[in-house]
């Protein structure tokens, strides 16, 4: 659907960001035919979506908050997301430890609604209402693949060895991890797969319509050229700066407001030896995770605090990760302190404001406002899960059908993005067929790389025979033929791209080990930088 003008070629849709909303809109417009360009003004998942909590997961918590739509939505979306994703994805299940003297304060509406009812449970989140809560959770969406609750008897179970002695009784229910950042590189190639241009370190500067068209102004972050780009529809997925690219670079006066809420994570060493999730409960009524992460690791998260400005990077300050700390160590046999943190990071919830009272109270449910003044539409996002990115991207084609009456049918629920082409389950298979096709390859190396690239790991591989033919080693399994792959086919420019958003090396890395294979990476950019292949030019898959 290319057209030329006087002004030059005209696209369909213009993506403003790189993150899972833009990538994925970009993917679903691109594969029913649309002509589409994503710029993304840095790396892809390098703000909001790739600082997250990494679940898909229909949010227990949003219960309380009676955010039906939203839980129902995204409990459905879970499977739908695995199968397409298993490498990247896989169920996980979770530990709600219970004390029946545990109080909360907590002003939800649910738990207004049991301080009406029955005053004398103000404060409290009864074993009853929790098993209700999970009752609605394993049903509100339906599953095939993720089991139901059951009751753990923490006594005995491997669960309770973590935890401290009083607590007897947990829930385990389902929900699933996935790999955020590595999600957002394979939306953004599949979305190229499909005829779309992705094109990474290029901002938008300011955008104007001009005869019912877009005109907007780009810039290299990178050289600082300037270029300017036409396209019928603007679609601004900026997340935190979702207002700064309506007001600062178009120019509009807007109703609509985001608000800013900062979730911060510390990562620990290994503090407990299963592969389940705590849910923990806290006294202020909010709840914290402490996830099982990259094999020696443990993740534990989040915080709620608004944060004024989007251009201040987020990082969790003492404060945050000292509320961690506690609220982890209300529930740990043995406490841990600041010394066992290895690394933190935060992100910023780009939400829409619907005046509640507190950051934690704020819908996470997402927004989509039209603005067809002049013609152009201009379609703005915000809020949203990860685990609804792919519903969300339907739900912005329905917005913009008007304007694309021929454009194609839905089509991505559960097509495999790249690399997840098995069956849900078949990861070890997988594995195990690598090890024997790749004799070099030791376990934990077989399974980062299925994790990353599923079946696209044997193509990454190539026809090496041992590891010399891999090229340089830059320390923990990083060689030089798995950086090539990812400059050439994923968008990693820098060090900083492959070893904290393509994988979580840098957990492993030293300064100088990072440090030299940035160097590596600016000394080969000229001949690494080809596009990932097309293959086909719009029209699903
Ligand atoms: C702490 C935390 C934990 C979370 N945990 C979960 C979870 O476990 N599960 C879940 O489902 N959801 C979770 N979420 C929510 C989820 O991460 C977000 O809703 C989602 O990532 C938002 O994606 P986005 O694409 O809208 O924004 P972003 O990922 O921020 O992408 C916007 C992009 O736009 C780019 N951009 C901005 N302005 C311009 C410009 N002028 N030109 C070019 N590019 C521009 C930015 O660089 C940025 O990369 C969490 C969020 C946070 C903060």
């Amino acid at each position: 659907m290319h057209q030329q003008a006087d002004i030059g070629e005209i696209h369909d849709l213009l993506v403003v960001g790189g993150g899972i909303n833009g990538c994925g809109i970009a993917r679903d417009a691109a594969g029913r035919g649309l002509s589409v360009q994503l710029v993304e003004m840095n790396d892809l998942a390098s703000a909001t979506s790739g600082g997250s909590t990494k679940l898909f997961h229909g949010g227990l918590r949003y219960l309380e908050y009676f955010e039906f739509r939203l839980v129902r939505e995204a409990l459905m979306e879970r499977e739908t997301l695995l199968r397409a994703m298993p490498h990247i994805s896989w169920p996980m299940r979770f530990v709600l430890p219970y004390h029946r003297d545990m109080r909360f304060e907590s002003a939800t509406p649910a738990s207004r609604l049991l301080g009406a009812i029955m005053p004398w449970m103000r404060g409290s989140r009864p074993a009853w209402l929790i098993r209700f809560g999970l009752f609605l959770y394993d049903t509100l969406g339906g599953r095939d693949i993720l089991p139901g609750t059951k009751t753990l008897d923490l006594r005995n179970a491997p669960e309770g060895r973590a935890l401290q002695a009083r607590f007897a009784k947990a829930f385990e229910y389902s929900d699933c991890w996935v790999d955020d950042a590595r999600l957002v590189v394979l939306n953004a190639r599949d979305a190229e797969e499909n005829g779309a241009r992705i094109r990474t370190r290029t901002k938008v500067i300011a955008a104007r319509r001009s005869r019912g068209i877009w005109q907007v102004e780009l810039e290299d972050t990178e050289t600082g050229a300037r270029s300017t780009l036409a396209a019928k529809v603007l679609v601004n997925a900026a997340g935190p700066w979702v207002s700064d690219l309506i007001q600062n670079k178009i120019g509009l006066n807007s109703a609509e407001q985001v608000r800013l809420v900062r979730g911060s994570h510390i990562v620990t060493r290994k503090l407990f030896d299963h592969d389940k999730c705590y849910f923990f409960q806290g006294e202020d009524g909010r709840i914290t995770f402490a996830i099982p992460y990259e094999g020696d690791f443990t993740l534990i998260g989040t915080t709620d605090q608004d944060h004024a400005d989007p251009s201040v990077l987020p990082e969790c300050s003492e404060e945050e990760r000292d509320y961690l700390l506690n609220f982890v160590n209300e529930y740990l046999r043995d406490p841990i302190n600041a010394d066992d943190i290895v690394w933190t990071y935060s992100g910023v919830r780009p939400l829409y404001n619907d005046g509640a009272s507190s950051a934690t109270a704020a819908t996470r449910d997402y927004t989509l406002k039209l603005d067809s003044r002049g013609g152009a539409p201009l379609l703005n996002i915000f809020g949203g899960k990860i685990t609804t990115y792919r519903r969300l991207a339907e739900a912005a084609m329905d917005e913009l059908a008007p304007s694309f009456p021929d454009m194609g049918a839905e089509w991505t629920a559960g097509v495999p993005l790249p690399g997840g082409d098995f069956a849900v389950g078949d990861v070890r298979a997988l594995m195990d067929q690598l090890r024997s096709e790749y004799a070099f390859l030791t376990g934990p190396w077989a399974s980062r790389l299925i994790r990353a690239y599923g079946t696209e790991a044997r193509d990454m591989l190539g026809r090496a025979q041992s590891v010399a033919h891999l090229g340089q080693s830059f320390g923990h399994t990083l060689f030089a033929a798995e950086v090539s792959w990812l400059m050439q086919h994923e968008y990693a420019r820098t060090a900083e791209d492959i070893v904290w958003r393509r994988s979580k090396l840098g957990l492993r890395m030293t300064h100088a080990e990072v440090e030299a294979l940035n160097a590596w990476m600016i000394e080969h950019r000229a001949v690494n930088t080809a596009a990932p292949a097309v293959k086909r030019a719009g029209g699903g898959k």
